[in-house]
């Protein structure tokens, strides 16, 4: 399992996302980010979210 927490990023923010891989996490992230965050979709979303994405049990 993977998972992002948005404070990870330094953002005050309660969002976490689990998937069973990076690419699903990632995904998932970048919806929340555009939406919650005002972030625009694309790979330099998509990088500083992977940055922030690890491992769970
Ligand atoms: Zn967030």
């Amino acid at each position: 399992m993977k998972r992002f927490e948005c404070k990870d990023l330094g953002l005050s923010c309660e969002f976490r996302a689990e998937a069973e891989n990076e690419e699903e996490v990632v995904a998932k992230a970048e919806e929340h980010a555009a939406a919650a965050h005002s972030m625009p979709k694309g790979d330099d979303t998509k990088n500083r979210i992977r940055t922030a994405v690890k491992d769970a049990a």
